[in-house]
């Protein structure tokens, strides 16, 4: 079909013309890299600012708050360039709740500040994320994300606070264990199926988050623990930032199974971009083909349907493609799902409105 995304020449950096496709993008590590500031007037490093997000369409987005594990301090990814073949990488270290909760305080006070300032709205309802999509002029909304729950106690008190901070997803696990459920170590090629379920604690957090409103983000969690997640009936099965397994033999994306199930829950999947998940060889190479991020698009939506595909760039925190490059990329990366067959009600949906279905479904 013919798509009415045309990269214009500008001056310095990024200009697009207005994006007619506004993105919800489900993932990035903004939050912990944008310690070194300059979100709001842009920066020369970094895939994400708000000058940038303007550029690609990007008007909401998830906001991961995220605690890196001891000796991980460069990232939430830190692959052996160029690595290739099997591959596994330990399970990272646990990291103690007190540490997390202080961390991940900071992290979310950086949100609150964008948000005073005026650069970004703090979804708290559905209505938040409806005006972002109705005003490009307004700004856009950011939906406060734990990315592993070290920061809540096991007795979840502190979930309360964090919910009225604004806290509206949660993922139990990032790639290592904690009091709740076991993430996976990036492995390649390895099935997801490595560790144990969620904990008794895993299963009150899930119960907690359905009844207070906060999307339960399944990427980084292991299998057990997804279908142990699956079998609670808590809300629409959500991985944030993943990968088809059929198409990527990595630990960290979605096998067959999976994405049967997250269809029958009328759940999504977000596209990651970042490199070693999308490419048959695992390699962390900033040279892979915008086209794989389309291949991996295509897949889940020939397997369960266009209605469950959405996007999780993973941005400022993994490689991604060059071609692509950041933010302002967004619209190459939707012409290129145009031309794959995704006709402009399926761009809609995969844009912007499956995200917005599964984030009222768990937020009512
Ligand atoms: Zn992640």
């Amino acid at each position: 079909m013919r798509c009415r995304i045309h990269p214009q020449r500008g001056g310095a950096g990024v200009a697009y013309a207005e994006a007619v496709i506004p993105v919800f993008d489900g993932h990035n590590d903004t939050l912990t890299s944008e310690g070194r500031g300059g979100i709001g007037a842009g920066r020369a490093d970094g895939h994400l600012d708000l000058p940038r997000m303007r550029a690609g369409g990007m008007r909401g987005g998830i906001f991961a708050v995220f605690t890196p594990s001891p000796g991980e301090d460069e990232g939430p990814l830190k692959l052996a360039a160029g690595a290739a073949g099997a591959f596994a990488k330990p399970l990272a270290a646990p990291v103690p709740h007190p540490v997390a909760a202080a961390d991940a305080t900071a992290a979310a006070g950086r949100l609150a500040r964008l948000e005073r300032e005026g650069l970004l709205t703090v979804a708290r309802e559905i209505g938040d994320v409806d005006a972002a999509f109705a005003d490009p002029a307004a700004p856009p909304v950011a939906v406060l994300h734990l990315e592993g729950a070290e920061a809540i106690d096991s007795g979840l008190e502190a979930l309360e606070h964090w919910h009225a901070a604004g806290l509206r997803s949660l993922g139990p696990v990032w790639s290592r264990a904690n009091a709740f459920a076991t993430g996976v170590q990036f492995a390649f090629p390895s099935s997801p199926d490595i560790g144990p379920g969620l904990t008794a604690a895993g299963r009150a957090l899930v119960g907690a988050c359905a009844e207070l409103g906060i999307l339960v983000d399944l990427s980084h969690l292991n299998e057990a623990g997804f279908w142990d997640v699956a079998g609670l009936e808590a809300g629409p099965l959500v991985a944030s930032h993943s990968g088809a397994h059929a198409v990527a033999a990595a630990s960290r994306n979605l096998t067959d199974a999976q994405l049967d199930a997250i269809a029958a829950s009328d759940g999504l999947v977000g596209i990651v971009f970042a490199a070693p998940f999308l490419r048959p060889d695992f390699a962390d190479d900033p040279a892979t083909p915008l086209a794989l991020i389309v291949e991996h698009a295509r897949y889940v939506a020939d397997r369960i349907g266009s209605r469950h595909v959405a996007l999780g760039s993973d941005f400022d925190g993994a490689t991604i493609p060059a071609e692509l490059g950041d933010v302002a990329g967004l619209p190459k990366l939707l012409e290129a799902l145009a031309a794959a067959g995704f006709d402009a009600e399926q761009l809609a949906d995969v844009g912007w409105r499956n995200w917005r279905r599964v984030l009222d479904a768990w937020w009512r």
